[in-house]
């Protein structure tokens, strides 16, 4: 890769993997690793995942694939503009939500909670997970066996009492390190996906309204200015010429203010990266601005009472499928009873995180509806 920064991960000098390889003949490691990301079944189940409604309410609304495909592009644009590896940002944008549950967040805080008593749930780490074990596809080993560079960058956050399990790969945690700048832009592209098309979203399933979106600064700002050049413009488009225009601030500035980071820090090597503190960043002014739009939408969107309504029908589901299978596990398909008594809940989790939205309910149908 041409242009590349000193302080860019390199993937010819990559920490390795966990189970030893002869390098690709025909890619770097990084491609190779995207490629067998985009090859898994977890990352195909992503289809079927929600982001923020339910698969089914409609075909228009993201889900974790289109998500994923889109913090890929943000990343991948950011990972250029700043002279980062491009292919290392994009094998981690689409990872990042393989160890996502059905039914989003509230499938994710259901779970943990069903988990308490046997470690908990997290998504990050069962990405992690689901890439290092739980991918059985290649013959001389489970997992994906990913790069560490990869490995770390899905590995956005971690307890420390599970960083301390990791190995090399929690041991950031416990040292207070940063990442590679290719792992601090994917998850600021991520956050710059989300907040956006969920105004998308919003917006189409009308549970929220422009007029509500005035009081968001950014918002309101480009909607002035969208209408002052096409006083005509409305519905769809006018929407997606404001979120265009508002994706075109974030990652502009989080391009300049993570370029004037990196010249006062003077970084020479990805080892310098790992030592000082997170050099991607926004502004003070723009971080404000999507704070308060992140804000917004957990008030009026993610709590907007259709849509917890939906998320309590998903904890149900994902609470009543993990108690009848704890209780019995001879319910489970042969691959996920395990004679080791004390697995038995993470293989559990396992198996409802690994479910698609529809699979889920299927599977709660054919456990609790007497007429299947
Ligand atoms: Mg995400």
């Amino acid at each position: 890769m041409t242009g590349l920064a000193p302080y860019a991960a390199n993937p010819a000098l990559t920490r390795g993997r966990l189970h030893e390889e002869a390098a690709p003949a025909t890619r770097n490691h990084f491609q190779r690793d995207r490629d067998r990301i985009i090859h898994s079944g977890a990352f195909r189940r992503l289809e079927y995942k929600t982001q923020v409604f339910i698969n089914h309410e409609g075909d228009l609304f993201r889900t974790r694939l289109t998500h994923s495909l889109e913090v890929a592009q943000i990343g991948r644009a950011i990972a250029r503009n700043l002279n980062l590896h491009e292919d290392l940002i994009e094998a981690v944008a689409l990872a990042h939500d393989l160890g996502h549950t059905p039914f989003g967040h509230a499938g994710q805080d259901q779970l943990n909670e069903c988990m308490r008593e046997y470690g908990g749930f997290e998504h990050n780490l069962q990405s992690l997970r689901v890439v290092d074990h739980l991918e059985h596809r290649y013959a001389e080993f489970d997992g994906l066996n990913l790069t560490f560079e990869v490995r770390e960058g899905i590995l956005k956050h971690c307890s420390l009492p599970n960083a301390r399990l990791l190995g090399e790969v929690g041991e950031r945690f416990l040292n207070k390190q940063q990442p590679s700048l290719e792992a601090q832009v994917a998850n600021f592209a991520d956050e710059i996906a989300y907040n956006n098309h969920d105004v998308d979203d919003g917006l189409r399933s009308g549970l929220i309204t422009i007029e509500q979106l005035a009081e968001v600064q950014m918002f309101a700002e480009q909607f002035a200015l969208v209408k002052e050049q096409y006083p005509a413009l409305a519905g769809r488009r006018l929407i997606h010429e404001i979120v265009r225009r508002m994706i075109h601030i974030l990652v502009t500035d989080l391009c300049e203010q993570s370029r004037r980071n990196i010249a006062e820090h003077a970084p020479k090597t990805l080892d310098d990266i790992r030592t000082l503190p997170p050099l991607i960043g926004f502004s003070p002014v723009i971080d404000q601005q999507q704070l308060e739009l992140k804000r917004f939408l957990r008030t009026n969107l993610y709590r907007h009472y259709q849509v917890n309504r939906m998320t309590s029908k998903a904890r149900r589901i994902i609470a009543e499928l993990f108690n009848a299978f704890l209780a019995d596990p001879g319910l489970l398909p042969d691959d996920y009873q395990t004679s080791n008594r004390d697995e038995q809940p993470r293989v559990i989790a396992d198996y409802i995180a690994g479910m698609t939205d529809r699979y889920a309910i299927r599977e709660h149908q054919r456990l609790f509806s007497i007429s299947e």
